[in-house]
């Protein structure tokens, strides 16, 4: 039987955690009564470094009901942080680690899937928002136009899926050698490879209290994903140098012309010249520097080169 351990993160979460703790332990009772999960899987939240009376609560779950137990950070390190710590903490505890935020937007019904496809091979199983029909149109449609940006770079994520995932115990092991600082979770665990598979489920309004992500901290949360997964960006610096770099041959060409027809004022021609020519090289040369500049930051990922899955000896 799997022994199931859930992560999550909660920043300031009063609100909501009593509600979400009562549904959860109802969940897992289910599933443990059911026989799907062993009756030593457990629940627990990671406190990011909240100012209300988060810890307090999740200390008093712990007191109630020993299948909830609570880590705290020293301080708020932001929810990639706070689930990367949970993630590693528990690899060695439990077979599966389900990732999910504190206000149970995404639906812990799919859990019995998520265990069902964990016990039919799978390490990862990714859940996948079906409908963003709760989600404003704003928040859709850059959400949407984000994953759509990033596989354009280059970066294999699963569309609509944010951190909502079962790991395998063997997939955590494998996760906790990337050792880089600068993290984006659903764009990394895909690196790992392993077999994989998604459950689909409509997202829901947050229980109660107010997102912790305001646009800010999601602009943040994009970029880092972007930088911290392509180098392309810069690939565009080089393009973009080249591409004006060869209108400048153009232009040079035009103006010793226009010189040798006498159509200029005197000093057009070399300014008009010296303007594009030098634009270009610069862009060019930056690109290339930005080239070595990005092998640099992947090298300096130390991230694993290959994960071996079978090996077939003797
Ligand atoms: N969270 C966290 N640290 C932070 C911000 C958020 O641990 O600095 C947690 C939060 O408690 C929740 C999850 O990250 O469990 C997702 O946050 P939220 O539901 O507010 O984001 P949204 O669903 O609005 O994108
Ligand atoms: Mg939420």
């Amino acid at each position: 039987m799997t022994k199931l351990y859930l992560a999550i993160p909660c920043y300031n979460e009063e609100e909501v955690l009593r509600d979400s703790a009562a549904k959860l332990a109802k969940k897992y009772s289910d599933m443990m009564a059911a026989g799907k999960i062993s009756a030593d899987s457990k629940i627990v939240f990671i406190d990011d470094g909240s100012k209300d009376r988060t810890w307090e609560i999740i200390t008093q779950l712990h007191g109630e009901n020993p299948v909830f137990q609570g880590i705290k950070l020293s301080r708020n390190r932001g929810h990639q942080n706070a689930l990367l710590c949970g993630l590693m903490t528990l690899r060695n505890k439990a077979d599966a680690v389900i990732s999910i935020d504190a206000d149970l937007q995404d639906d812990i019904n799919v859990f019995d899937e998520m265990v069902e496809k964990y016990e039919a091979g799978c390490d990862v199983v990714y859940g996948v928002r079906s409908k963003r029909e709760t989600d404003t149109f704003f928040k859709r449609f850059t959400a949407e136009a984000f994953y759509k940006i990033l596989e354009k770079l280059g970066a294999k994520v699963i569309f609509n899926h944010a951190d909502f995932r079962l790991m395998s115990k063997r997939a955590l092991e494998a996760f906790s050698h990337y050792k880089e600082t600068n993290i984006f979770l659903r764009g990394m665990v895909p690196l790992i490879g392993y077999k994989s598979d998604i459950v689909t489920y409509e997202r829901s309004e947050r229980l109660a209290g107010e997102s912790k992500y305001p646009l800010k901290k999601m602009l943040a949360l994009a970029w880092e994903g972007i930088t911290s997964l392509s180098i392309q960006p810069i690939r565009l610096i080089t393009w973009l140098g080249l591409i004006i770099f060869l209108i400048s041959l153009i232009m040079i060409i035009y103006s010793i012309v226009r010189f040798f027809i006498g159509a200029t004022v005197s000093g057009w021609a070399s300014t008009l010249c010296s303007i594009w020519a030098l634009g270009g090289l610069q862009l060019l040369a930056i690109g290339i520097i930005g080239e070595y500049i990005g092998k640099i930051y992947l090298e300096s990922k130390r991230r694993p080169r290959f994960i071996v899955e079978t090996f077939l000896e003797d």
